[in-house]
């Protein structure tokens, strides 16, 4: 850091804070070196504080139904081994932000809710949909990106199946007090660089033909949780930057 003074000492303190407007005192950001944009041919550069979850190479940092993560491990990518159950991350996290590729299968099967579909669970408990909506209609809360069972994305942004797309997530996850609610878990979606949610409130853990709520858990952390749903979608480049201080001033 620069050894010269910079900012003010003179200048109003901030409401219910230790620093005054451009504090000279105040701490500096913490450096983080920038990744590097995805290619169809190539995954990018994760940032220099990413935790890395999946590079291509092992399902180490994942556990699986039994143990170990039985899902195929091919040329960079992971993929879904049917039936083999779904997987999670040894790790748990809460607030954080999250970058996940995936490809839909290039050989077109099935249709609606059973053509290219699996899953992005934050926490283990809240399903951001990955399905193969590329032509392929199907209820609106269960499209890509759709919070699924309660907020269809604002747009679909569909690539065409086979062709590597990237989800950017920001999750802050519930707060609770003792055993009340005190806010939700809130969520932003970025479908290759598409804005599908922008800080929207999850009701609750994922269902199906349910109504869902906070009363069945007080979770504040979890795992992230890709579903195995039958389709062999592929997975790439996972990272996550875990957001410490979140609710700090
Ligand atoms: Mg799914």
């Amino acid at each position: 850091m620069a050894s010269h003074s910079v900012g003010y000492d003179d200048t109003p303190f901030l409401p219910d804070s230790q620093w005054r407007v451009h504090d000279g005192k105040r701490p500096q950001p913490p450096i983080v070196t920038p990744g590097s944009e995805s290619s169809p041919e190539k995954p990018g550069q994760p940032p220099s504080d990413a935790i890395i979850l999946f590079d291509g190479s092992d399902l180490s940092p994942w556990k699986g139904r039994d143990g170990t993560a039985q899902w195929k491990v091919a040329d960079g990518y992971m993929e879904v081994a049917p039936r083999t159950g779904n997987i999670e991350t040894k790790l748990h996290f809460g607030d954080c932000q999250l970058h996940v590729e995936w490809a839909a299968p290039a050989v077109v099967k099935g249709d609606s809710q059973g053509r290219g579909n699996s899953g992005v669970f934050l926490m283990g408990l809240y399903e951001i949909q990955v399905l193969d909506c590329y032509d392929n209609p199907t209820y609106a809360d269960g499209t890509t990106g759709g919070i699924y069972g309660q907020y269809p994305p604002l747009v679909n942004a569909c690539r065409k199946p086979g062709e590597w797309q990237t989800y950017d997530i920001i999750f802050v996850a519930p707060r609770f007090d003792g055993d009340q609610l005190v806010s939700p878990a809130y969520v932003t979606v970025i479908l290759n660089g598409v804005l599908l949610h922008h800080h929207q409130a999850i009701m609750g853990p994922t269902g199906h033909r349910t109504l869902t709520s906070y009363d069945e858990t007080r979770a504040t952390t979890g795992p992230l949780m890709l579903q195995d749903h039958g389709d062999l979608v592929r997975f790439r480049n996972i990272w996550m930057r875990p957001l410490k201080g979140y609710d700090e001033a």
